[in-house]
């Protein structure tokens, strides 16, 4: 007989299960409270429920684990990387990050950087984790698995998420979502939709999707150009969905569920950083008063990229500098993100699991 995974079911799945079985449903919501408040890992743990309920569980029910196989801690920065092997062997990284600053508002953050795919299929030039090709979309349960098992390597509470690991989160939406809803519910991980970010790649589809659910995490793009060609280039997916549809979808989403939204901007030494580049930049911020993240490139160079990607490179400290001086001159909201976790391969585009690769 074929075993129920009960990670990553809702409270409304449990409830259907736990009726199959003869139960009432209260017992759905104290199993709940058990895998997502508690943490528990195993039926035996869950002591308000009747033995021989517990006894049923294990008999047709399990609970979905995770293998730890290496962590490893910045020596720069205190992030660290961990690399899980999954049900079937394959494996996801997935990073948390210490914050940055001693300013009172963020030094109690520790955000957690999660996986939604193993490999991805979009091919970004500069991202490690398109050397692997698409394997397979990540369960909820393996989405909440990497949280769980950060957790408890770090010695503080993880306070933020953001879905921008290995894969594109929207083309495994119902996943996504349904871990977003669990980690949410208070009966379950009880985090703030406002300390959840969504990063998509560019499906303007899912923005309006997210929109017309009204989703309550936050939303941001990953930009890189307004400039269709160099976007092409850079994110083949451009060709799918281009700048303006894009940054229609989100205007539609803005205007849908009154959030604000990010746009995520890799500075490329003289490919994105021109003149041009800041004039796009401020009409953008301004039809869209958003915030918009200017980050660094980090190498993939362990990856043998060839090539476009083996010929980017990232703008200078000096040279994002300038850029973002010119944006501030027109009084575009541009914020400089700081690279985490560059010593270990952590950084934004960095991760990949060379053995899983389907295409290397
Ligand atoms: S940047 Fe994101 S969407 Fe693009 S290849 Fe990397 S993981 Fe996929």
């Amino acid at each position: 007989m074929t075993k129920t995974n009960l990670k990553g079911l809702n409270q409304t799945a449990l409830e259907e299960f736990v009726t199959s079985l003869g139960e009432p449903k209260y017992r759905a919501g104290q199993i709940f409270q058990w895998l997502y408040k508690e943490r528990a890992s195993s039926f035996d743990e869950m002591t308000n429920l009747s033995q021989s309920l517990r006894t049923t569980l294990n008999d047709v029910a399990f609970i979905e684990q995770f293998r730890l196989v290496t962590h490893q801690t910045s020596a720069i920065d205190g992030t660290k990387k961990f690399l899980f092997e999954l049900s079937d062997g394959k494996k996801i990284e997935t990073v948390v990050i210490p914050p940055r600053t001693t300013a009172v508002d963020v030094e109690d953050r520790l955000t957690i950087c999660v996986s939604s795919q193993v490999g991805c299929a979009l091919d970004c030039t500069f991202c490690a984790t398109a050397s692997m090709g698409f394997l397979r979309n990540l369960t909820t349960g393996e989405i909440l698995n990497q949280f769980l098992t950060a957790q408890r390597f770090s010695d503080k509470p993880i306070t933020n998420i953001v879905f921008m690991g290995m894969g594109e989160p929207m083309l495994n939406y119902d996943n996504a979502m349904a871990a977003v809803d669990i980690f949410t519910d208070q009966n379950g991980f009880g985090i703030s939709p406002r300390r959840i970010t969504i990063s998509t790649a560019g499906y303007a589809n899912f923005i309006k999707r997210m929109a017309d659910e009204d989703r309550k995490p936050k939303l941001a793009l990953s930009l890189h150009s307004m400039r269709d060609d160099i976007r092409g280039d850079l994110m083949p997916i451009n060709k799918k969905y281009n700048v303006e549809e894009l940054i229609s979808a989100l205007e539609y989403y803005k205007h849908k569920t009154r959030k604000g939204v990010m746009l995520e901007y890799i500075v490329f030494d003289g490919v994105n950083d021109t003149a041009e580049d800041v004039r796009l930049l401020t009409k953008v911020f301004r039809r869209l008063d958003c915030r918009i993240n200017l980050i660094p490139f980090h190498s993939i160079e362990f990856t043998n990229p060839h090539g476009l990607s083996s010929t980017l490179h990232g703008a200078s400290k000096e040279g994002i500098e300038k850029f973002w001086k010119a944006l501030r001159r027109n009084e575009v909201t541009v914020f400089i993100r700081h690279s985490a976790g560059v010593d270990i391969d952590a950084a934004c585009g960095q991760l990949a699991v060379k053995e899983e690769s389907a295409v290397l």
